[in-house]
C-alpha cells in the first residue's frame, strides 16, 4: 500500500432490507442508519445499498443509473445513485421485486413467496458493484452484509472473479434465516457445488443466512454475549455449529441508540429534564398515570414498550404482577402482537385496575411519554440480540430491570453491595429467565425506589451510561481496518 492511500477515506458497501429514516420494520433499521454517519468520522464513506421499495425512488436527491441488468431474476433491474435522508444511498429499482402495496416482505402476514430472489437480486446487484461493475467504477473496501437479506452477496462474491474486496456479515436476529427450497439453487444463480452441508446447504434447503455465514471474512452480532450464545443450540437455532466452526471471526459489537432522537433534555414529548434536574420527571410521572387512567402508584411505575411475543418473556410479567402490585407498583404497557398475550394483559389490567394499564397499538410518540414518565423499564426477554428499550430507559433515568441475556447483559449493570458500593450499579438483572427470576428483580426494584437517596443515585448513573454510537463505530471501524488491511 502506498503511504497515500492510508489515509484516504475508505470505503464501504452497506447492503441492508430496511434503514432508517428510510424504511423500518426493526433494530436492523437503526443500526443500518445510525452507522454510516457514526463511520464518517473515523475515515470509512459509507454507501447504503437498499431495495426502491414504493416512494425511495421519489425520495431520492439527484438520482443516477450507474448499473442495469435486463433480466434480474424476472425482469430489468438498474441501480440508482444518489442520496436521501442524510445517507449515499444505491437503490435497486427492479419493479417485478419491490414495487409491492404491502410492507418489505410481505402482505396480510403472509410473506411473499419470491423473497429468496427478491432479496438474492439485492445481493446480486452488490456483489455486482464490488466487482467494480458500476458506470462510475466505485468499489468499496468493504462489503458489509446485514442479516439473510443480505446474506448471499458475499457468496456472490466468494463464488465470482476474485475482487479483493472483504465481507462483512452481520447477525441481527438468528431466527430469520432465509430459506428457499433446493430446486431453486440454479435460478439463484449459486453455483451446484456450493450445495454441501459445509456450504450454504441447510438440511436440504438452501439458507442465505447460512451462506453469508460460510463465505464471508468475518461475522459480527449486535452484542458480545448474543455473540457467545449463538454457538450454544438454545439460540442458535440450528446455525449453532456453523457459527462455532467460524467463532475465530466472529465478535459481538453492541448497538448505541440515537441520542438526539432519544433525549430526556429536548425530548418535545416530554417536561425536559437532565441528570443535574430530575425533577419535571415527577410531573411527566403524573401525566403518564393520567394518560393510561392509572390511580396512586405508591411505589415503582414499571413500563413496558415491547412487541408481545414469547421471545420477550412477556408471560412472565403477569405470573408476577400480583407480588408486584402488593409491593405498591404499577405497570403501563405499550405493544402489540400475539393475541393470548393481549388477552393476558387486558386481563392483568381488569384484575388491578388503577395499577396496571395496556395500550395495545404501536405509538413512537406514547413511548416517549413513557419513558419520560416511567420510573422503571421492563425487559424479561428469553433471548435479545442487542435490545433498545434497556438503553432508552438508560439515557432517561427510567431505571431498566433485565434478563441476564444477549445485549441486555452487555448495557445493564445490575444492582448487588459489590456493584453499588463501587457506584457502578444502572439497574436490575435477574437469571434465570422465569417468574421466580423477575418476581425477585422486581422486588429489588421495590427495595431500591423505597430508599430515595438510593433510588436516585441509581436512576442518575443510568443516566451516564454510554449509550451513543461512538463505541460501536470504532469497532467497527477497527473491524474493517483488521480486514483491509
Ligand atoms: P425488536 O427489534 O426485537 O422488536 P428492540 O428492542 O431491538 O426489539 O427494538 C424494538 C424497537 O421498537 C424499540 O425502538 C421500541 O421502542 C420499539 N417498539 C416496540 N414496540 C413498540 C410499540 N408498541 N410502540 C412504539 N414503539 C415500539
Amino acid at each position: 500500500m502506498k503511504d497515500s492511500d492510508k489515509t484516504r477515506t475508505r470505503r464501504v458497501l452497506s447492503v441492508a432490507s430496511e434503514c432508517v429514516p428510510l424504511v423500518k420494520t426493526g433494530g436492523l433499521a437503526d443500526v443500518a442508519g445510525a452507522l454510516p454517519k457514526a463511520l464518517a468520522p473515523l475515515g470509512w464513506a459509507v454507501r447504503t445499498m437498499l431495495p426502491a421499495y414504493p416512494k425511495l425512488l421519489s425520495a431520492i436527491e439527484g438520482g443516477t443509473e450507474v448499473w442495469s441488468e435486463a433480466d434480474l431474476f424476472g425482469g430489468a433491474a438498474r441501480l440508482i445513485s444518489g442520496r436521501a435522508g442524510g445517507l449515499d444511498l444505491l437503490l435497486l429499482d427492479a419493479p417485478h421485486l419491490f414495487d409491492r402495496a404491502g410492507g418489505p416482505y410481505g402482505v396480510g402476514g403472509q410473506d411473499y413467496p419470491d423473497n429468496p430472489e427478491r432479496f438474492a437480486a439485492l445481493s446480486w446487484a452488490a456483489a455486482s458493484v464490488a466487482q467494480g461493475g458500476t458506470t462510475e467504477g466505485w468499489r468499496p473496501d468493504i462489503l458489509h452484509a446485514h442479516d439473510w437479506q443480505a446474506g448471499l452477496a458475499p457468496a456472490y462474491l466468494r463464488y465470482g472473479p476474485p475482487t479483493g474486496v472483504k465481507s462483512v456479515v452481520t447477525i441481527h436476529n438468528i431466527a430469520f434465516q432465509g430459506l428457499a427450497p433446493a430446486g431453486r439453487l440454479a435460478g439463484l444463480r449459486l453455483p451446484y457445488g456450493a450445495f454441501t452441508p459445509e456450504g450454504i446447504e441447510y438440511y436440504g434447503n438452501i439458507s442465505a443466512l447460512k451462506a453469508g455465514l460460510v463465505t464471508a471474512d468475518a461475522i459480527t452480532t449486535v452484542s458480545p454475549t448474543y455473540a457467545a450464545e449463538l454457538t450454544r443450540p438454545e439460540f442458535g437455532m440450528g446455525l449453532q455449529g456453523v457459527v462455532a466452526a467460524r467463532s475465530a471471526t466472529l465478535s459481538g459489537i453492541l448497538n448505541g441508540i440515537d441520542t438526539d432522537v432519544w433525549n430526556p433534555e429536548a425530548d418535545p414529548e416530554i417536561l425536559p429534564y437532565s441528570v443535574r434536574n430530575l425533577k419535571p420527571k415527577k410531573a411527566n410521572r403524573a401525566a403518564l398515570l393520567a394518560e393510561f387512567g392509572l390511580g396512586e402508584v405508591p411505589g415503582p411505575l414499571a413500563i413496558l414498550v415491547s412487541r408481545l411475543t414469547h421471545q420477550k418473556g412477556i408471560d412472565l410479567i403477569a405470573q408476577s404482577a400480583s407480588g408486584f402490585v402488593a409491593r405498591g407498583g404499577g405497570l403501563a404497557v405499550l405493544g402489540s402482537g400475539d393475541p393470548g398475550l393481549e388477552a393476558a394483559l387486558r386481563g392483568l389490567a381488569e384484575t388491578y385496575r388503577g395499577r396496571i394499564a395496556i395500550h395495545i397499538g404501536y405509538d413512537e410518540a406514547l413511548s416517549h411519554r413513557m419513558f419520560g414518565g416511567g420510573d422503571a423499564v421492563l425487559v424479561p426477554s428469553r433471548f435479545e440480540p442487542c435490545g433498545l428499550t434497556q438503553m432508552y430507559g438508560l439515557r432517561y433515568g427510567t431505571v431498566p430491570v433485565v434478563a441476564l441475556t444477549g445485549g441486555l447483559a452487555d448495557s445493564v449493570i445490575g444492582t448487588s453491595p459489590a456493584t453499588e458500593a463501587a457506584q457502578a450499579s444502572t439497574g436490575v438483572t435477574f437469571t434465570p429467565v422465569d417468574a421466580a427470576g423477575l418476581s425477585r428483580a422486581l422486588a429489588q426494584l421495590c427495595d431500591l425506589y423505597a430508599d430515595p437517596a438510593r433510588w436516585t443515585a441509581l436512576s442518575k448513573r443510568a443516566m451516564k451510561a454510554p449509550v451513543g454510537w461512538d463505541r460501536a463505530a470504532r469497532d467497527y471501524a477497527a473491524l474493517y481496518a483488521g480486514l483491509a488491511g
